[in-house]
């Protein structure tokens, strides 16, 4: 007997499903997308333990005959193509025709719909694969589709599931892509009775945006918009230079509402923001929607549809590369300078020359150069320039030293030690507790971590249903009392790690560098020269103190020599 064999067909289904189908939020994600291509005005969707127990969408949209219902779990079977021309003009989310069978195989399926105009509804069930009859079912107009067990067949697969909540997470950051992508319809998403996010009708894509990430964060953002050629279109909501981030999360880009990974366009968005962001890795922030003739790109080369193939793909880099330097260059405020002593703003260089001879840094003048003062080290203070950079001087050089990195170190070194000794940071409480709002990947996890946060001095409490949460503790290093930044940049941290599968240990640290962060003192504060002092000197007493946490380095040194190569001094 020969070897190869012709696999069944719900064998084939499940390799198929395994392109398809990796994880609670990608079946979320084409139920989603069939409800929207089958023009729902609201999507509501329940998850129970993190989506890997149930994941059930009900939508308003045209819904389904018994006819459809028949076909709707069969392999290839679709009502958005029918020829290989259509192919090369997608109007829709869908088009494989795989989804509804993909899930079925490895699943628990239900379906119930009723098309808007009829009086009855129907109802068809798969069950890993067996697809029964479609029956009479009560029913209101649109589709709800009910998936349970997702994987309990295929152990394989169902050991690569990660915990209930940071697959809430995965399904969280899915439903905000959507609510952004397509603000004209009213997304929910509850696991339980909890609600996790929900939108309201009415909302532009400002709004949206800042629904799902604060509106804070929208408030700050740049709306760019171009064309490349006749029917390319660009228009975009983009942080400004000092809003980043530290991953590539709020990078997000949609093509014709499809949310789509893009080296062409990541790599432009790269280049637009080289030079404005602070080095280290930070991102940028941008919501980049892309529109364009369905024949100017093939979305037919990704299994899960999540990228794409353009026909000029330099027009689509241009287009994406210019628009946005044009608007941040438009809006970067170049270097920051306090106002000179007429109260006028100067130009840097006025600036500069006004610090180094004046010694003084900031609007009020809280330089130094009266007395000079000398550190441990033999190092004297000369003054604070561009109101971030502390000069001091050596016998045979001149040390620059960046105040916020250098007091972040320190402030690292100093706090993970005393989590060392005592186990938990000192909690400050707070007379009136801070309501907060959290990004839905944020509240999925917060159950999770409470006892981390704990130990790091945050005492949160959950608190109304939509993200909000109760601070009624922080810790008592903070300096700044940014409660809302610090807190979502923690659990940011935390949800990006635990993703990621980082151990406590890596977690904490993560945590570390955003309390550092936040505590120490800003570029733009002024010093007085006992505190620039006092800052060189407690940065000497440590082992880490050449670079911040993040790694940027925190002082530079030029030499007299150096100096002297540059004057043409040498002999
Ligand atoms: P595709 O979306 O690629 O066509 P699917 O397997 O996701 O393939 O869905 C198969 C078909 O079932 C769709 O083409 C559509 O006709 C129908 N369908 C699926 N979900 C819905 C829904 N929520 N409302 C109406 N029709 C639906
Ligand atoms: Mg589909």
């Amino acid at each position: 007997m020969g070897r190869i064999r012709v696999l069944e067909a719900h064998v084939v289904n499940q390799i198929a499903a395994g392109e398809v189908i990796e994880r609670p939020a990608s079946v979320l994600k084409e139920l989603v997308e069939n409800a929207l291509d089958a023009g729902a005005h609201r999507v509501d969707v329940g998850v129970e333990d993190g989506g890997r127990a149930v994941v059930e969408v009900a939508d308003d949209g045209w819904g389904m005959d018994a006819e459809d219902l028949a076909h709707a779990l069969l392999p290839h079977a679709t009502s958005k193509v029918a020829s290989v021309e259509d192919l090369l003009h997608i109007g829709s989310l869908g088009f494989r025709g795989e989804a509804l069978a993909s899930i079925g195989s490895v699943a628990r399926v239900r379906i119930t719909s009723r098309l808007r105009d009829a009086e009855d509804g129907w109802t068809v069930e798969a069950d890993v694969g067996r697809v029964g009859p479609v029956t009479p079912a009560a029913a209101s107009p649109g589709t709800v589709v009910r998936v349970e067990g997702l994987f309990a067949t295929v152990p394989a697969r169902r050991k690569f599931l990660r915990t209930a909540s940071t697959e809430l997470g995965h399904i969280a950051a899915l439903m905000g892509r959507f609510a952004i992508a397509f603000p004209e319809v009213v997304f929910r998403l509850r696991q339980g009775e909890r609600t996790v996010l929900e939108t309201s009708r009415g909302q532009d894509r400002r709004a949206r945006i800042g629904t799902i990430h604060g509106d804070d964060l929208a408030a700050s953002l740049i709306h760019v918009e171009g064309d490349e050629g006749p029917d390319l279109h660009l228009e975009g909501w983009v942080g400004p230079p000092a809003v980043h981030r530290g991953d590539g999360r709020l990078e997000q880009v949609f093509l014709s509402g499809r949310p789509v990974r893009d080296r062409s366009v990541a790599h432009a968005l790269r280049q637009a923001y080289a030079d404005l962001l602070p080095p280290g890795g930070r991102r940028p922030v941008a919501f980049l929607f892309l529109t364009c003739d369905p024949g100017r790109v093939d979305v037919n080369v990704h299994p899960a549809k999540a990228e794409v193939r353009w026909r000029d793909q330099g027009a689509v880099h241009r287009l994406v590369r210019q628009t946005l330097r044009t608007a941040l260059e438009g809006a970067a405020p170049g270097v920051e300078i306090a106002p000179g002593p007429s109260g006028a703003r100067p130009s840097t260089v006025e600036a500069v020359e006004f610090a180094f001879t004046h010694g003084v840094g900031g609007s009020g003048g809280g330089g130094v150069v009266a007395e000079r003062a000398v550190s441990t080290c033999g190092l004297r203070y000369v003054g604070q320039t561009l109101g971030t950079y502390l000069v001091f001087e050596g016998p045979d050089e001149i040390v620059l030293v960046d105040q916020h990195a250098l007091h972040e170190r320190i402030l690292f070194e100093e706090i993970a030690e005393r989590l060392r000794q005592k186990g938990a940071l000192e909690v400050q409480r707070l007379l009136v507790p801070v309501v907060v709002r959290l990004g839905p990947a944020e509240v999925a996890l917060l159950d999770e971590v409470r006892e981390l946060l704990g130990s790091l001095g945050w005492v949160v409490e959950s608190f109304g249903d939509r993200g909000e949460v109760a601070v009624q503790g922080m810790p008592a290093v903070l300096r700044h009392p940014e409660v809302e930044r610090t807190l979502a940049e923690v659990l940011e941290g935390l949800a990006r790690g635990t993703r990621e599968g980082l151990d406590r240990a890596s977690l904490v640290k993560d945590a570390l560098d955003s309390l550092a962060c936040h505590a120490a003192v800003r570029g733009g504060d002024v010093l007085d020269s006992e505190e620039a002092l006092a800052l060189l000197e407690r940065a000497e007493a440590l082992d880490h103190a050449h670079s911040c946490p993040h790694g940027r380095p925190t002082r530079l040194t030029l030499t007299r020599r150096r100096i002297e190569g540059w004057f043409h001094r040498t002999v």
